[in-house]
């Protein structure tokens, strides 16, 4: 994985061993010895990192991280602190500033490239669904608020469920204690039986909304029953469905710092060590709330996003892209095992005098008057789309000639059956004709039938159908539709064998 990280310290012998550190794991390494310099690097190199001294002259280490948070543009680049001075208040002020973490000089290498990793990974998370999210509003799609927000107090500020997973209740009530004075969430104590319980719920989470019940955040002790096995929980968290996306702080004991690289490689999204001061606690925990707050918003607007992009809004039905890529796959199964299925393509009749008689809005209402009757008609394995403006798309799977062609007539007659009311007063009588296509069964393994060409078979039977009087079923590949002079009666309703 790689990345560009900024080191900003006024010794050069610092810069020149972290570079070294960092060159190894083969991140590209800029450099800044003061805070100008920095805040300029920062705004024109847009590193993905930026490690950052305290102490420096001029404008030291808080000045340059309050300056970095201040600006839209550099505001998301997440900064650690690395500096000598580790003493509380130093640790966090820059804390409260937005630093994501605060290392002690001389840095351990292991935490560091840990920590360096675990927060690349998720920068480049949330750039990917910026990303995306940045692609359906290109596409029209979705509303225009899209940052990526690390920073906004106010995003963390509505009450969330927060886990808390000790090694036994004494220590669960202490972190309960620092929490709950500082912050407006739900803090539930919770056995090591009780969180696994949770992570193997099914409950599926790929966009959190607001008022599920899963925690948002789990506070999580690194040795719960024995040493290290809150990180054996750390895994089953992450690869649940329910808790995938949680924000997860690990608790490290006193004696088993070590432990730290692990937790962060096994997706920790941040580490605090035993015993912890409570304020920073409580400020490690309202960052990553926010962190996953900002996430799950892009993934509740990206699946919208997609749910818009095949949805018709008028209807709600699958809209003609939906609908063609499912008819596809619905083609692919039936060769593979050899059964049939069918596509029928329904026209509302004489519809551009409906919008001419009582105006557009009264020809929508019978458009949804006219879905809803088809939907009825049809099994939950079908699929009814509008595919056109007053044009809709049945694709039944698993359906033989016979079948296909009573359903065609039961939706056929289900929508003259009743006039639709109008919401101006006055009601309208539509009628629908309709094209069917049917692909046979045969032997399994098949190739599937061209999506395109059954399409055109089945405007080629709703053609006839509309050229036959409306009101009627049409069925591809059946003898050619009746003329005047058949003999059939004009008017006549019912399936023709066209
Ligand atoms: P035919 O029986 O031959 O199908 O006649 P038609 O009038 O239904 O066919 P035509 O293709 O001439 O006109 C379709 C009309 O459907 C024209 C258009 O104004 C109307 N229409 C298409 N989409 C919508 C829509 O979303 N809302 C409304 N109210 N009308 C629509
Ligand atoms: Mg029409
Ligand atoms: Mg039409």
């Amino acid at each position: 994985m790689g990345g560009r990280i900024l080191v900003v310290d006024d010794v050069a012998t610092n810069r020149i061993l972290l570079r070294a550190k960092l060159s190894i794991a083969c991140y590209e390494v800029l450099q800044a010895a003061d805070g100008t310099r920095a805040l300029e690097l920062a705004r024109s190199a847009r590193p993905d990192l930026i490690l950052l001294d305290l102490a420096m002259p001029g404008m030291d280490g808080l000045e340059v991280l309050a300056a970095l948070k201040a600006e839209a543009e550099t505001a998301a680049i997440p900064v650690v602190v690395v500096t000598a001075q580790a003493d509380t208040r130093s640790r966090l002020a820059a804390l409260r500033a937005g630093a994501e973490d605060y290392l002690a000089k001389p840095v351990d290498d292991a935490i560091l490239s840990a920590r360096v990793r675990s927060l690349l990974r998720t920068r480049m998370l949330a750039e990917e669904l910026a990303l995306r999210e940045g692609t359906w509003r290109a596409l029209g799609f979705g509303e225009a608020q899209a940052r990526v927000e690390w920073g906004g107090a106010e995003a963390a500020a509505a009450p969330a469920r927060v886990a808390l997973v000790g090694p036994d209740r004494l220590t669960t009530r202490g972190w309960q204690r620092a929490l709950a004075p500082r912050l407006p969430h739900r803090f539930d104590a919770m056995t090591r039986a009780e969180a696994l319980r949770l992570a193997r719920s099914g409950a599926a989470d790929d966009a959190r909304d607001p008022g599920d019940d899963v925690p948002e955040v789990v506070v999580l002790g690194a040795d719960l029953a024995s040493p290290g096995d809150g990180l054996m929980l750390l895994s089953e968290l992450r690869a649940s469905p329910a808790t995938r996306h949680a924000a997860i702080l690990v608790v490290l004991g006193a004696g088993a710092p070590q432990l730290g690289p692990m937790a962060l490689d096994l997706g920790a999204s941040d580490l605090l060590e035993q015993p912890a001061e409570p304020e920073e606690m409580a400020l490690r925990v309202a960052t990553q709330l926010r962190r996953a707050r900002a996430a799950d918003a892009m993934r509740r607007r990206l699946r919208e996003g997609l749910q818009m992009a095949v949805t018709d809004p008028l209807t709600g039905l699958p809209n003609r892209r939906y609908a063609l890529s499912h008819l596809g796959r619905v083609a692919e199964r039936a060769a593979r095992r050899g059964s049939g299925f069918a596509a029928l393509v329904l026209d509302l009749d004489h519809f551009k005098q409906v919008n001419d008689a009582h105006g557009h809005a009264a020809g929508d209402s019978v458009l949804r008057a006219v879905a809803d009757r088809l939907q009825r008609g049809l099994r939950a394995v079908d699929l009814l789309a509008r595919i056109g403006g007053e044009e809709f798309l049945a694709v039944l799977p698993d359906t033989g000639r016979d079948g296909a062609r009573t359903v065609a007539e039961r939706l056929r007659s289900a929508v003259a059956a009743l006039p639709v009311p109008l919401p101006g007063g006055g009601s309208v009588a539509p009628t629908v004709s309709i094209g069917l296509a049917c692909v046979d069964a045969g032997p399994p393994g098949g190739s599937p039938t061209d999506v395109d060409t059954l399409i055109e078979r089945a405007d080629r039977a709703l053609y006839r159908a509309k050229s036959a009087g409306r009101d009627r079923v049409c069925c591809s590949g059946d003898a050619p539709a009746p003329s005047p002079a058949s003999g059939r009666r004009p008017g006549a309703r019912g399936v023709a064998a066209a």
